[in-house]
């Protein structure tokens, strides 16, 4: 498993569960919470930091953080050396 160290803040007070960040992921690291009409991060060791859930939010309730020197984008890099 490679690891990574990528970071997201949320920010539930801004938060008016409007659902775009969800259906804004594509790589599902985003889940809902239906009862609490809020976003769950739960896989952000696989954020692919395309930053579409930070941007779809109005409300800047989300901030993603990329770990750039993480193992993984290295590995991705190297493909193209
Ligand atoms: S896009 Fe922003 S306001 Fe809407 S559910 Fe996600 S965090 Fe909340
Ligand atoms: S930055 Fe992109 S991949 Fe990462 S949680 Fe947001 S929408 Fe998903």
């Amino acid at each position: 498993m490679i690891k990574t160290n990528h970071k997201i803040e949320f920010y539930p007070e801004k938060c008016v569960g409007c659902g775009l960040c969800y259906k804004a992921c594509f790589v599902d690291i985003i889940r809902w919470d239906a009862e609490a009409r809020k976003p769950l991060f739960l896989y952000v060791n696989d954020c692919e930091h395309c930053f579409y859930c930070e941007a779809v939010c109005n409300k800047d309730a989300i901030k993603v953080i990329p770990d750039y020197k993480s193992e993984r984008l290295f590995q991705s890099f190297e493909r193209y050396n």
